[in-house]
Order: structure tokens, then C-alpha cells, then sequence
């Protein structure tokens, strides 16, 4: 003999509440056969509901057992429950539990989503099930737009949506009025006729007199069992194990999880504002994240540009061991015989010393401070600056120690009217009179313009006759044409070393001063980026604050959508998709908003343009994409774990 449909075993269901344990059910047996139409009767609190509850797999029992189609229960996973409730039970309650914002169709097609079955089958039988229920012109009504007796053929139509076997059918009638209730026992009828197992809770017993069976309950004990028909049904019953499983695995994964993100997508946008205020910080933070990481980039393009325009081959010799050594300025080794030295190898094309001082400068009754530098007649050709009017001075004019002079356009423009021609005029170096011989066309420096006033004058007039130093700064190499850069540096420190017995000079070379600069402006860059991911962070919490609010907020939705067999992973999936759009719409805001500052930012700072990589942006998406999962996950987390019996119980 098959098992019967639904056993119960001395089922007890206890609730901890305050020092006494109360038990709501206590040893009850109870066996269910299909096809039955069973009613529940007895007075308010004597545990109806929590029986109801027990057979729909939405709550377990503290003790004893109970078996479905001769299954045990009580060692199934939430998940395999989520299934039972699924495919097998239909709930119907007294205040209908509808879903508000969802019209007719789409509410009763909630198990059908969960259950997998395809968008077109599952909208062609909802509307196939509503139709028959008569509410084929209610289709797109809302409950808000229903009357009770609709909602509640909506919720029938939610429950025969997986097939729904046993109807579990909690005080259906209770808050309709006499005629829509008359109706509902009517189609409840019907659907037994049909071959439905129909256990139906009542007080009324008029309704339970519809009932084949009538079973009676006290103080959380079964105290009548009567029988009115003999159970001759039972073959007409379908029995559970009939019933399709499952849809297509993907398809069906996708079809939920295309559900999942409407629903947090109407979530969203039916709280718009807060929404906007939640994605604020997501905002803020992916923009200064992505322009500080931009303004790096274009900062260290430009130092880059800068020292590629001053050519890449020079080499520049100094005292010392490297930049700001503090006894360099006691070395005195860098002397006019190196500077022979280093002429007379092949791989040089040009070479220069350089020696500085800062002198007042005079022409009439102008007076201006100025950087003065002592070089020879290649420091143009090495330094790549051009001549604007006259000429550079001669390696003639250096060997005879001329006062002769170049200075530079902010000179020119100092000391001279436009109208004026500098070349020919004699102006007072300190006291020493000199001869302008060239103006120099303007360059761009590499940090920006500067506005110093810059005067060359033959090194050896400068040792001799200005400042009286007899050994250079610096010596500036231009490595010739088509020879190594690292190699005519090695060639240099060798011969150097041999001239000075030792290493107390360092050359740098501007690829090495990229480098430098390269390693710097990354860090830096890395250093503020990483202050602004706390921003980023802190946007995140606040994700996870509204996160949260949503789902205390949608308690009792996440008890419905449990009840019509929503797995844990479902609600979980909603809540984390959620998260997750806020998050990445957040962050497209954000980089539209970064690309809004790159747009204005060039009005106002000449120098440094903004340089969006790719890299910033996919990485910025990546971070929202993450903050969301990270910070969603607890509110998911918590939504998913509800109890389903207390989640419908709040509102
Ligand atoms: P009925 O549906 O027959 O009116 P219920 O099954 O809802 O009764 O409740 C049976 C008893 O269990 C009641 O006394 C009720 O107070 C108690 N009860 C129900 N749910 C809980 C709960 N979550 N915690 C504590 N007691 C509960
Ligand atoms: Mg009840």
C-alpha cells in the first residue's frame, strides 16, 4: 500500500517564549491521503496555524516527525524545503500576502520564477489560471486595485502555479465578505473536485461543513478526527512525485537571476532619493580615485615630454655622489684640463662646463637680479636652445676671455624696450662690463616657465674675471649621434676616474632622471589614490547602512517570496544584486563625473593636462563591482537567513 500523502507523527512544536516553554503543538499524529479536502477547525490560538505551517514545509517541528509521501523531513536541507514549498504546496492566506507592487499576473507567476520555468510559459499559464479564476480583465491590476474576493483568487492562482498539489489554505475566508467567501469555498470545491488535496484552516463551521473531513483542534492537540465521506478519492489524488522537477538548469538559473535584477531594480528606483544619496559616496570616491590617478599620470606625461625635448642624450657631470650631497660643494675636482680631456673622445659631440653665480645686473638705470652662468661655446648646441637675434659667442672669444654675453628673453625683456635691440649694448655684469653678442629664442623649461633672468658668459671670463673659481659646477656632455647613452656614460666615469684617482663626481643622464621621475610620480600617485580609497570605503558602508534598511524594510516580502519557494540563494541573489548595481551605477556616475572635471580642468591649470587610462577606468569599475559584493553581502546574507514563518508574520 503507497504511503499516505502527509504524515504526521507525534509532531510537537514548542516556542521559547519567556521562562516557560510553550507548546503550540503537542504530540499530534495525523496521516493525509491525496484527493482529501480536509478543515481545520477550533478556537483562535489552538495552533491551526503552526500545523499549517509544519505541513508546508515552512516550519519545522521540535519533535517528532514528518513525512511526505513517506519522505522524512526533518533532515532536509532549507534548501530541499524551498523545493517541497516549490512543487508541491500552494499556500493560501487569510490577508492574501501579495506582493503590492506587482500586477495580477506577475504575482502569481512568483513560484514559476522560482521554480525555473520559462518567461513565455510561465506568463501564457498565469494569464491561462487567472482567466479561469475570472479574472481574465484584471490581468495588469494590482492588488491596491483589487477587491479582497480578487486578491484572493490572485493568491489561488499563485498557488495552482507550480501545479500545487496540497492547497494549504489559511482562514481563506476570513477577511472576505460572506458572498466572496461563499465563491472562494466554491472554487476550492471545484479545485478538489479536480483531484487538489485541500487542507483548509477555518473557524467558521458552516465553511468546514464543505469539507470531506473535519478535524478539530484544542490547546495544540487534535481532539475530533471525523470522517463525513469515506476517503473513495484517494485514487482520483495525484500523488507528489508526478510533478515535472525543476526547469533547464541554466535557463532557469538565468531566468532567476533576470527576476532577481528587476526586483533590484524597482527597488532602486521606487526610492530614488535615497538611492542617489546612498550612491553619493560611491561617487565621490571613484571620481577622486580616477582624477587623482588621471592627474598623476598627465603630470608625469608632461615631466616626461619636458626631459625628452632637452634631448636624451646628454650627460651631465657633477661633484659628489649623487643629488644633494652636501660636501659636493667642497669638491673642486671638476677642473678646465678634464674638459680637454673629455673634447678629445670620439663619442662627444659637444661638451660644456658650467659654473653659476648670482649677480646684480645693470643697463642705464635697470637694475635686476640675475642667475649667471659660465659656460663654453657648445652649452647652446648641448642644451638645444636656439638663437633669436645676433649669435652665440666663439670658442675664439673663450680662449681671449671676452666680456662677451647671451641672455635669455626675460633679460632682453628686463632691461631693454621692445623697440630696443640688446645686440651691441654693454651691460654691467656685477661691475664687469660686457658686450650683448645673442638672444635667446624662449624654451620651454621643464617645470613650467620660470621667470628668472639667465645670462651666459664665456666660462673662462667668468673663472677669470667675474667670480674667480678655478673649477666648474658641472660639466654637460651631448653624446654623439648614434652612439650608446650608457655606454658613453660608463666611458666617461672611467676616464674621469682615472684623471681624478677616484670617484668623487656622479653622472646622470636624462634617462635617468626619467626613471627617477617615473618612480616618484608613481608612488605619489599611489600614496593619494590610496587616500581616496578611503572615501571609496567609506561610500561602502553607507551601501551596506541602506542595505540594510532595505531588507528590514522588505521583511515581509522576503516571507512571501519563501512561502511560494524562493531558495535561500534566491533572496540572497536579490539583495546582492542590488548592492552590486548601486555600486556600479555609482561608479559610472563617478567616471562620467571624473571625465566632467578633466573637461574643466584644462580651464583653469594650463601646465598638467588630466591622462584617463583605461586601466583607472576598468579598475574603477572592478572596485565598485567589489564594494558592492563586499558590502552587500551582510544585508544579503541576513535577508537570506530569515525565518520564513516570522518573516510573513512582520509587516
Ligand atoms: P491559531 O492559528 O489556531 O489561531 P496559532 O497556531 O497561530 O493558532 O498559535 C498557536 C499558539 O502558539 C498561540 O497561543 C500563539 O500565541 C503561539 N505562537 C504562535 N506563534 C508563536 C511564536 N512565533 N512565538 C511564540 N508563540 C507563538
Ligand atoms: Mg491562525
Amino acid at each position: 500500500m503507497n504511503p499516505p500523502l502527509l504524515e504526521l507523527r507525534g509532531v510537537a512544536r514548542i516556542y521559547q517564549t519567556g521562562d516557560e516553554p510553550f507548546r503550540a503543538l503537542d504530540d499530534v499524529d495525523l496521516r493525509i491521503d491525496a484527493g482529501e479536502m480536509v478543515a481545520i477547525i477550533g478556537p483562535s490560538g489552538s495552533g491551526k496555524s503552526t500545523l499549517m505551517n509544519i505541513l508546508g514545509c515552512l516550519d519545522h517541528a521540535s519533535a517528532g516527525e514528518y513525512l511526505i509521501a513517506g519522505q522524512v523531513t526533518s533532515d532536509l536541507e532549507s534548501q530541499d524545503l524551498a523545493r517541497m514549498r516549490r512543487t508541491h504546496f500552494g499556500f493560501i492566506f487569510q490577508r492574501y500576502h501579495l506582493l503590492p507592487h506587482l500586477d495580477a499576473v506577475q504575482n502569481s507567476e512568483i513560484p514559476a520564477i522560482y521554480a525555473g520555468l520559462k518567461k513565455s510559459e510561465r506568463k501564457a499559464r498565469a494569464i491561462r489560471l487567472l482567466a479561469r479564476l475570472g479574472l481574465g480583465d484584471r490581468l495588469g491590476h494590482r492588488p491596491g486595485q483589487l477587491s479582497g474576493g480578487q486578491q484572493q483568487r490572485v493568491s489561488i492562482s499563485r498557488a495552482l502555479m507550480n501545479g500545487g498539489q496540497v492547497i494549504l489554505a489559511d482562514e481563506p475566508t476570513g477577511a472576505l465578505d460572506s458572498k466572496s467567501g461563499e465563491e472562494m469555498l466554491a472554487l476550492l470545491g471545484e479545485l478538489h473536485q479536480q483531484g487538489q488535496t485541500i487542507i483548509l484552516v477555518t473557524h467558521d463551521p458552516e465553511v468546514a461543513a464543505h469539507a470531506g473531513r473535519i478535524i478539530e483542534m484544542r490547546d495544540g492537540r487534535i481532539i475530533r478526527d471525523q470522517r463525513r465521506q469515506p476517503s473513495g478519492r484517494v485514487a482520483a489524488g495525484r500523488a507528489i512525485g508526478d510533478e515535472a522537477a525543476d526547469g533547464s538548469r541554466l535557463g532557469a538559473a538565468l531566468g532567476r537571476s533576470s527576476e532577481a535584477f528587476r526586483m533590484a531594480w524597482f527597488a532602486m528606483s521606487s526610492h530614488r532619493l535615497r538611492t542617489l544619496l546612498t550612491m553619493l559616496g560611491i561617487i565621490i570616491g571613484i571620481t577622486a580615485v580616477v582624477c587623482v590617478v588621471a592627474l598623476g599620470q598627465g603630470a608625469q606625461q608632461k615631466i616626461v615630454d619636458d626631459i625628452n625635448a632637452m634631448g636624451t642624450n646628454v650627460i651631465t657631470i657633477a661633484p659628489g655622489q649623487g643629488w644633494g650631497d652636501t660636501r659636493a660643494a667642497t669638491i673642486h675636482t671638476l677642473v678646465p684640463s678634464d674638459l680637454d680631456a673629455l673634447k678629445a673622445q670620439g663619442y662627444i659631440d659637444s661638451v660644456t662646463p658650467s659654473l653659476t653665480t648670482s649677480k646684480l645686473l645693470r643697463y642705464r638705470n635697470i637694475t635686476a637680479s640675475a642667475s649667471i652662468t659660465g659656460v663654453s661655446e657648445g652649452y647652446f648646441r648641448v642644451r638645444g636652445l636656439d638663437i633669436d637675434r645676433g649669435g652665440f659667442f666663439t670658442a675664439a672669444e673663450v680662449r681671449q676671455l671676452a666680456q662677451v654675453v647671451v641672455i635669455d628673453p626675460n633679460t632682453a625683456a628686463k632691461l631693454f624696450s621692445a623697440a630696443e635691440d640688446p645686440v651691441g649694448k654693454v651691460v654691467l655684469l656685477g661691475g664687469l662690463p660686457c658686450r650683448v653678442v645673442g638672444v635667446t629664442k624662449e624654451k620651454d623649461s621643464p617645470f613650467g616657465n620660470n621667470q628668472n633672468l639667465n645670462v651666459w658668459l664665456p666660462y673662462t671670463s667668468a673663472m677669470g674675471r667675474l667670480i674667480g673659481q678655478p673649477y666648474f659646477n658641472s660639466i654637460t656632455v651631448r653624446v654623439a649621434e648614434g652612439f650608446d647613452n650608457e655606454q658613453a656614460e660608463k666611458n666617461i666615469t672611467e676616464l674621469l676616474i682615472r684623471r681624478h684617482g677616484g670617484a668623487d663626481f656622479y653622472t646622470s643622464s636624462s634617462d635617468t632622471i626619467l626613471k627617477t621621475v617615473n618612480e616618484t610620480t608613481t608612488t605619489m600617485t599611489l600614496l593619494i589614490a590610496s587616500i581616496a580609497v578611503i572615501s571609496l570605503i567609506v561610500g561602502g558602508i553607507g551601501v551596506m547602512n541602506i542595505m540594510l534598511v532595505s531588507v528590514t524594510e522588505r521583511t515581509h516580502e522576503i516571507g512571501i517570496r519563501m512561502a511560494v519557494g524562493a531558495r535561500q540563494g534566491d533572496i540572497m541573489q536579490q539583495f546582492l544584486i542590488e548592492a552590486v548595481l548601486v555600486c556600479l551605477l555609482g561608479g559610472a556616475c563617478g567616471i562620467l563625473l571624473s571625465y566632467a572635471v578633466g573637461w574643466v580642468f584644462p580651464l583653469f591649470v594650463s601646465s598638467i593636462r588630466m591622462k584617463f587610462s583605461l586601466l583607472s577606468i576598468v579598475s574603477a569599475v572592478i572596485c565598485s563591482t567589489l564594494i558592492g559584493v563586499v558590502f552587500g553581502f551582510l544585508p544579503a546574507r541576513n535577508a537570506a537567513r530569515l525565518d520564513p514563518v516570522d518573516a510573513l508574520a512582520r509587516d
